[in-house]
């Protein structure tokens, strides 16, 4: 045991508590290892102290910190795991301490060569997580050629579990980086695929388009008319799922450019509302739309924000039963206009609601309501909501129906027409 003062003792575990804290902070690893290494240095009362990680590629243990004077010339080297004193603690799982290395003959010396004492006496800690075995940490030289006490190595096999769950958190956090990477690599390729095989498709479907066209006049109301209608109206569904894939990439490209002038928002809504009437009708859907007399102006472009209502209203319809209610609505509000398109249809379930709104999502469960779907309405609509600084999101529950809904900021008094910059 020790004949250290109750204070001391005190003191240490303070100290141990604090650097948890530190560490419990993150940050990145060779700082937190260094911190490791010198509360290691000034709770053992030890020469140096320092921490070496396992290299698969070299199968070797590679210093990753120590002595701030001496942490250069250490990274160079490798300490094999045969005939050292760390690569022992390595590969046995345990804390080896050695008192007094003149009668060791298993030291790895070459490393004393590099540092500017020898080493006396040393303790090596293996930095175990769950099954994983990381490093190895080592004090060395206690304070006037003492021994190690049973203190000392509580505080270093402490500090060596400290270390072993940073680098394990380092790791995990460098998989995931690699992780979303891939993924964000892979969603590129798939992006640029989509565009080129969307704008190869739209020379051949043209050419189908109007040659039907010119057959459907031909042909009048004569023979094979309803062949040709049915023709005409499937080539057509084609081109708008074209549309719909070419529109996020074109405004990537061209987000930086959004076309502002005045306009008014009341306008756009009932315009883009009554194109749905027929829709609406043709399911018995009953269609109102609610819009203040007082006229509320946003800066932006007509189109883009037409697109995001109409993707909006099409799934109102689209997934709400024959019967049921759709309301399209306009509220001013300090700052901004609030458009809501609520529909008593069959509503989203909570597990879908967060990434209703990323491309290519789809309901699993609402499959065969899907007509020319392709899960990009939504995620198109985002993009023209966020491009004039707004903002939209869906409140929904199944079976009951769902309320869409965008804000987008009122023109400041004083804007005038303008070609815009804003950020992508
Ligand atoms: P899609 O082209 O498949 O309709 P969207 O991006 O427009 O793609 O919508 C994504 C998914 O969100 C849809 O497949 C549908 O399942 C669900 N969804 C969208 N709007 C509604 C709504 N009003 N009610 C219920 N589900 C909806």
């Amino acid at each position: 045991m020790t004949n250290e003062s109750p204070e001391n003792y005190i003191h240490k575990l303070r100290q141990l508590v604090e650097l948890s804290r530190q560490l419990s902070q993150g940050g990145e690893l060779e700082p937190l290892l260094q911190l490791i290494v010198e509360t290691a240095c000034e709770l053992t009362e030890s020469q140096a102290s320092s921490i070496a990680l396992f290299e698969k590629e070299t199968g070797l243990l590679k210093f990753v910190a120590a002595p701030r004077s001496q942490i250069e010339r250490l990274r160079r080297f490798r300490i094999p795991l045969e005939n050292s004193l760390a690569g022992k603690a390595f590969r046995e799982s345990r804390t080896v301490i050695i008192q007094d290395t003149s009668q060791e003959p298993d030291l790895f010396r070459t490393v004393d060569y590099e540092l500017p004492f020898v080493t006396q006496s040393v303790v090596a800690v293996p930095l175990i997580y769950q099954d994983s075995h990381l490093g190895v940490l080592e004090a060395v030289n206690k304070q006037d050629n003492a021994h190690y006490t049973e203190e000392d190595v509580t505080i270093l096999e402490t500090l060596a579990s400290f270390a072993a769950v940073a680098v394990n958190n380092w790791m995990l956090a460098i998989d995931l980086h690699m992780a979303y990477q891939e993924l964000a690599d892979q969603d590129q390729k798939k992006a640029d695929f989509i565009t080129n095989v969307s704008r190869k498709f739209r020379s051949p479907l043209g050419l189908i388009l109007g040659h039907a066209g010119f057959l459907q006049e031909a042909v009048g109301f004569g023979r094979y008319r309803q062949q040709l209608d049915i023709l005409l109206q499937n080539t057509l569904r084609i081109k708008d799922m074209l549309d719909e894939l070419a529109v996020p990439e074109a405004d990537r490209l061209r987000a930086h450019m959004v076309f502002r002038q005045p306009l008014i928002i009341n306008e756009i809504v009932k315009d883009v509302a009554q194109s749905f009437r027929n829709a609406a009708a043709n399911k018995d859907i009953s269609l109102k739309i609610s819009v203040p007399d007082e006229e509320i102006i946003v800066s932006g472009d007509a189109e883009k924000i037409a697109i995001a209502l109409g993707n909006l209203l099409k799934n109102a319809i689209l997934y709400t039963n024959t019967g049921g209610r759709v309301l399209v609505q306009v509220e001013k509000l300090p700052g901004y206009v609030k458009v809501s398109v609520a529909d008593n249809g069959i509503g989203i379930p909570a597990g879908d609601i967060p990434h209703i709104f990323e491309r290519f999502y789809q309901v699993k469960s609402h499959a065969n309501r899907r007509l020319a779907g392709l899960g990009l309405g939504l995620a198109v609509a985002k993009i023209m909501i966020e491009l004039h600084g707004g903002q939209i999101w869906v409140e929904s529950t199944e079976d009951k129906g769902s309320t869409f809904m965008f804000l987008l900021p009122l023109m400041t008094a004083g804007a005038e027409d303008t070609l815009e910059s804003t950020p992508a």
